[in-house]
């Protein structure tokens, strides 16, 4: 069987980036630069008071000490967004309030809570620096500097980093238009009375808050029957509309699982089917090429258990909408820790064992949680990372080192 990352790499090795389009900055948040960030001037764009105070000659003030302040007069006030109205002359200080411009000549501010302001002259208790509190013009960053490099999510410092800079609108790769189709006779809707032999449909919605949580926010949503015609004709129109598919439930090899062999009689090209993960075996992954259209869809095919739907999300579709949305491949954060608990299995397949990470003694720890089922969806809502028991590995003893994954269902 096909390992975990023989598998991911198939996935990516037929992902598209999607291309880019132009939008305001108001609806950039979560999306992926298309283009480098670069400095449109300099930052600070000119030199600015870090604090409120008054601006004075070093060595006007060299002299001072707390018994023996030196008075100097006060020849103007400047506010934040004003600018000097005169020459600054040596032997006299201004009052500058916090971002205001800083007039050629002013070599320091002394913060205001350090002086004895007077109505028209100020007291300074002590020598400074030149340069103290003054942000230097371009000291961040010069005009036509790099800030960041296309392929880079646009986080909330990313978004004012480009307000700074004045890009009120900014080139984002696109987001790829997603149809999630969630099969089973026995589903039913989350406002339903349970009936017998039904269960309420778990997937079609945490998958969907799943996605949303990558910051797509074009998901349709479809529960079916397993019914080969309606699945034949509904894959058929979400193939055409979207530029990823994924059905969830029917990928195994019960009676009623139709989902593969529909996809084959549609001309989706088996990339892989089953993989050596746990939970998860059943994941699939295929590609339509559609005449005329200048990418493929991907169909990825997820087991219906919630919470292996929702690992194979994790672990093959997040990774493939990371890449279409334009983000650079991250190196996946993991992290050594102390297990607490043993764990056993047959090798063979590479388990992710549900956990919770913390830390004690200055070492991170990972116990495991109550729940380790493919439907034990409680397990995983309270697990914050996934410890990897290698595929090879039979015996995970208590107090091993292991290797976590923390899970955020962002990005
Ligand atoms: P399947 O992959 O279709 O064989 O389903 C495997 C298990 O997951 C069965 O116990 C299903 O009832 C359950 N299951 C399938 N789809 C869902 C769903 N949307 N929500 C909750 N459980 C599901
Ligand atoms: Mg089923």
């Amino acid at each position: 069987m096909l390992t975990w990352d023989e598998a991911l790499s198939r996935i990516l090795a037929q992902t598209p980036v999607l291309e880019r389009q132009h939008v305001r900055l108001e609806a950039a948040a979560g999306r992926v630069l298309a283009e480098p960030l670069k400095a449109r001037n300099d930052s600070p764009p000119f030199d600015l008071s870090a604090v409120d105070g008054f601006g004075v000659h070093a060595a006007d003030v060299a002299a001072a000490s707390p018994h023996h302040p030196v008075r100097l007069r006060l020849a103007e006030t400047i506010h934040a967004g004003g600018v000097s109205k005169t020459r600054f002359q040596r032997g006299t200080a201004i009052k500058i309030l916090t971002g205001a411009c800083v007039p050629r000549g002013v070599e320091a501010i002394v913060m205001k809570e350090d002086c004895q302001e007077e109505p028209t002259a100020v007291a300074v208790p002590r020598a400074v620096r030149p340069g103290e509190n003054v942000r230097p013009r371009g000291g961040e960053f010069r005009k036509g500097e790099k800030v960041l490099a296309a392929g880079v999510r646009i986080t909330p410092p990313v978004i004012g980093l480009l307000a700074t800079f004045g890009y009120a609108r900014v080139f984002v790769h696109k987001q790829p238009a997603i149809t999630l189709v969630v099969t089973g006779d026995e589903l039913l809707s989350p406002s339903r009375e349970l009936e017998p032999g039904k269960i309420r449909d778990a997937n079609s919605y945490a998958l969907a808050a799943a996605i949303r949580a990558t910051g797509i926010d074009k998901c349709r949503r479809i529960r079916l029957k397993d019914r080969p015609a309606l699945l034949e004709k509904c894959f058929a129109d979400a193939m055409k509309r979207s530029d990823v598919v994924v059905a969830v439930g029917g990928m195994s090899v019960g009676d009623r699982d139709f989902v593969r062999p529909i996809l084959e009689s549609l001309g989706v090209q088996e990339k892989f089917w089953r993989v050596a993960i746990k939970p998860g075996k059943p994941a699939y992954f295929g590609l339509l090429n559609r005449r005329g259209r200048g990418r493929p869809c991907l169909v990825f095919g997820l087991p219906g258990n919630p919470v292996s739907a929702l690992v194979c999300f994790h672990q093959f579709v997040k990774p493939a909408l990371a890449t279409m949305m334009g983000l650079l491949p991250a190196a996946r954060l993991t992290l050594p820790a102390r297990l607490i608990g043993e764990r056993r299995k047959q090798p063979g397949r590479l388990e992710w064992i549900r956990a919770v990470m913390s830390c004690e003694d200055e070492e991170l720890i990972a116990e495991q949680v109550a729940g380790q089922d493919s439907h034990m969806l409680g397990g995983l809502a309270r697990a914050n990372c996934l410890i990897q028991f290698p595929l090879a590995a039979d015996v995970l003893a208590d107090g091993a080192e292991v290797i976590v994954e923390p899970l955020s269902w962002r990005e």
